[in-house]
């Protein structure tokens, strides 16, 4: 079954034509994130306008690459929510329009959902068309039920065990800021831009670099900004607004040398902090990186410790990594630092996969079409619209 799939929930616009929810015919994906980081952050109104402008470049860009006519298409998907209001309704709209025009079956999809389906998706080419039917069929390289997946995005961190297609149970999620918002937000304060999970991760490296070069261990490099871990004991939830408000306050000591308001009255402005990073950052103030290797260890921590224990209570056979934050390489390696020992298997998406794309929207509509779901025209964009968790 060949899908198309479309994304458009925040600032990435993206179209991709996949075969059986697993095989690439094509993958495109338009980021706005140069337009975004002279702001620090998405702007919603910017973002809805520059979805207009490549929604339908993108589009025909997947299908000329996946060498795909309108007649090869089985059905067509794209992303109802969550996410940017204005930004869900430029990928709906054309999404149903498309399906309406071309007399093809259509399904919106969950956008987490669809964070969780990356996992079934490939590097490998597309084999011979397999039949429906074998395809749903479980295939070597699939995740194995039942599994745990950690889902670290921009908005969301929560632990999910998944029985089967479709069966969630929420075990825990943050109180306050997700993984990838309080990267973003301390990358922002540092100074190292927007997106911030990335920037992060090469701040860190460079000083676990450098310490290494100085035969000094990793740990050691992360251990010099001890930073505060929530742990919520008893519960699989998070919380990173403490461990975000501590490295505000270091970050501001760290670039004690460039400061600029009155001293002993630290400013809760943005923009300041960014204007200071920025200056620690360019003089190569080795600090930042520090900061940074022990800001990310801090939530790496506390990821990689509750999604082994979850696993091991509920005795999965894998685990799996979803969104964003899950490209990020040190969490990558404590996973399986964790997991390994017990005899659990770890996947994640490969990194193209992990942030928003319409490769993984084209995946969960597979599932869902096999069974004989569709949606009519009359499906509308939910902003807030969480996963389907059991009750
Ligand atoms: P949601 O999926 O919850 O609606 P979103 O779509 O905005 O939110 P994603 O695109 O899944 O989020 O992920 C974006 C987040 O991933 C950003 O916060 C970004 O900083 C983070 N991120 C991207 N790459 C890395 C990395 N290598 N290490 C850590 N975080 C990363
Ligand atoms: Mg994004
Ligand atoms: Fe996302």
């Amino acid at each position: 079954m060949l899908v198309l799939g479309i994304e458009s929930s925040c600032d990435e616009t993206g179209a991709a034509v996949v075969r059986d929810g697993r095989y690439l015919l094509s993958n495109v994906v338009a980021s706005q994130i140069e337009i975004h980081n002279r702001y620090g952050g998405v702007v919603p109104e910017v973002a809805s306008r520059q979805q207009i402008a490549a929604i339908i470049p993108v589009v025909e860009t997947a299908l000329a690459q996946a060498s795909c006519s309108w007649d090869d298409l089985d059905a067509i998907s794209a992303t109802y929510g969550p996410g940017l209001a204005g930004s869900l309704l430029v990928g709906l709209t054309v999404g149903k329009t498309l399906a309406l025009a071309r007399n093809k079956p259509f399904l919106g999809v969950n956008h987490l959902e669809a964070h969780l389906y990356a996992n079934w998706l490939r590097d490998e080419p597309a084999p011979a068309e397999d039949a429906v039917e074998a395809a749903l069929r479980e295939q070597p390289g699939d995740p194995l039920f039942p599994l745990i997946c950690l889902v670290i995005s921009g908005a969301h961190s929560e632990i999910v065990l998944v029985r089967e297609h479709g069966d969630y149970q929420l075990l825990g999620r943050t109180r306050d800021d997700a993984a990838g918002e309080a990267l973003d937000k301390v990358s922002r304060v540092l100074g190292l831009g927007y997106p911030g999970g990335p920037a992060i991760q090469r701040m860190a490296q460079q000083a676990e670099d450098a310490y290494v070069e100085q035969k000094k261990s990793v740990k050691k490099a992360r251990n010099v900004y001890r930073l505060p871990r929530a742990w919520l004991r008893g519960t699989y939830d998070f919380s990173f607004s403490g461990v975000k408000t501590a490295m505000l306050h270091l970050a501001e000591g760290a670039t004690d040398a460039t400061r600029t308001h009155e001293e002993g009255k630290p400013s809760t402005q943005y923009t300041r902090y960014t204007r200071m990073g920025e200056q620690a950052a360019q003089a190569g103030a080795p600090d930042v990186a520090l900061l940074a290797s022990g800001f990310q260890e801090a939530i790496v921590d506390v990821l990689a410790v509750k999604t082994r224990m979850a696993a091991q209570e509920y005795q999965v056979k894998q685990v799996i990594l979803a969104g964003g934050v899950a490209a990020n390489l040190s969490l990558r390696a404590r996973m399986r630092q964790e997991l390994q020992p017990l005899g659990i298997r770890l996947s994640y998406p490969s990194i193209d996969f992990c942030t928003d794309n319409a490769a993984m929207i084209a995946s969960a509509a597979f599932f869902h079409l096999s069974l004989g779901e569709r949606h009519g025209m009359e499906l509308d964009v939910q902003p807030g619209l969480s996963l389907p968790f059991r009750k």
